[in-house]
């Protein structure tokens, strides 16, 4: 021991009582709600994840996730959340120096820019306001403008805003425009819930996270590469290590992970798929719009204003604009003390205006009516009536 540590010792933590979780209706856009058979899964034992029990579970998820991306290529998992599939995407598909251009309609589409530019990339950025999508005519006007670029970032579901940008027809004009293009596609908050079809729709990486769609908690970063991206990633300069797709498509095909994995996590998310599968595509995705129009059809009949243009309203996050000077903090502290409501509230110059509500995942219908009943009843005491 050292005479510093001696004479200054670091304290011992008091012991303190862990607070109970309360039962709250959870209703932010991720981490979201994991139904009680799920949670169970996660208290199953550890297992060696080098063993043929872990062996059995990423042949079984892989083969599932490769069903709902729609695609044929190996979809890759890492322990990281959302943020660790935009850096992926763009460690593995490019060169220092290389020019990409990022479509962006609110944060999380700035965000994935901002890694880019950190990895020493020239971005063109193709912006548009907060609550609209990307209008393909005008991208399609843009991108003749630009110099020629290499890869396209691109937002499928805006968490930030509640909007659904058309991947479909953007992936098809950029593909027009630039063969070669690597389309890379943000689908944390909307794969598994919304329809994306990635080998199809010729989109070269699509990623997505375990606490947004798949009723699962935080903790596993899932992305897949169509061949064109392979072939990018073999002489992409940029460097990587942990998130490195050749060596992770080695050891997957070995019936491994590439690390430690989530072990709980993908306890959680192979019962999540299963129950997904007995769900249906389809079926998700039509619970999904019924949600999305049940949440907006509340919001305007209280009155409030929705955030995101309604064409491009996203079915599995609404923002709702709040009334200007209104206490919005105060509100969402009641909903959240009194109702047991806990609603998302908006991001950067957002924070005070909106707020959101997450349907995606696991929920009920009741939840979104009790959800919305509660925003109404409490709208109601902060002396709200209607515009
Ligand atoms: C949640 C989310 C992310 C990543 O956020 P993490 O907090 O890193 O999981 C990225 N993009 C979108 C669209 C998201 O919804």
């Amino acid at each position: 021991m050292t005479v510093q540590q001696e004479k200054n010792p670091i304290p011992v933590p008091q012991v303190e009582p862990r607070a109970p979780i309360p039962k709250q209706n959870l209703r932010i856009p991720g981490p979201t709600v994991v139904p009680d058979e799920i949670l169970a899964e996660m208290a199953r034992p550890m297992i060696n994840h080098r063993g043929p029990e872990f062996a059995a579970i990423l042949r079984r998820v892989t083969a599932r996730l490769q069903y709902f991306f729609q695609t044929r290529s190996p979809v890759l998992t890492y322990p990281a959340s959302g943020t660790g599939g935009q850096e992926s995407a763009i460690v593995n598909l490019f060169s220092p120096g290389d020019h990409v251009v990022a479509i962006t309609i609110g944060s999380f589409g700035n965000r994935f820019a901002r890694i880019a530019e950190t990895y020493g990339l020239q971005v063109s950025r193709i912006e548009f306001p907060w609550g609209e999508g990307a209008d393909p005519d005008v991208v399609e006007s843009r991108l003749k403008t630009l110099p020629p670029y290499r890869g396209v970032l691109v937002t499928h579901n805006e968490t930030s805003t509640g909007v659904t940008n058309d991947i479909q027809t953007l992936a098809s004009l950029i593909r027009r425009h630039n063969p070669d293009a690597l389309i890379a596609v943000d689908a944390v908050s909307s794969l598994g819930c919304i329809p994306l079809e990635m080998d199809l729709w010729d989109l070269d990486v699509v990623f997505t996270g375990s606490q947004k769609g798949w009723m699962s908690p935080p903790g596993v970063m899932m992305i897949a590469a169509s061949e064109r991206a392979w072939q990018a990633n073999k002489s992409a300069k940029l460097p990587r290590f942990y998130f490195d797709w050749a060596s992770s498509r080695k050891r997957l095909e070995a019936g491994q992970h590439p690390t430690t994995p989530a072990v709980s996590v993908f306890y959680a998310l192979d019962r999540a798929l299963e129950l997904m599968l007995e769900e249906g595509r389809e079926a998700i995705f039509e619970r999904h719009r019924r949600a999305g129009e049940y949440v907006r059809r509340r919001a305007r009949e209280m009155g409030l204003e929705l955030f995101a243009n309604p064409r491009y309203a996203s079915n599995t996050v609404t923002a709702v604009r709040l009334p200007e000077g209104f206490n919005t903090k105060a509100f969402m502290k009641a909903l959240r003390e009194q109702d047991g409501v806990v609603l998302g509230g908006g991001q950067e110059h957002l924070e005070g205006k909106i707020f959101r509500v997450g349907h995606l995942g696991y929920f009920r219908e009741e939840d979104l009516a009790e959800a919305m009943d509660k925003v109404e009843q409490r709208l109601r005491s902060f002396g709200f009536t209607g515009r």
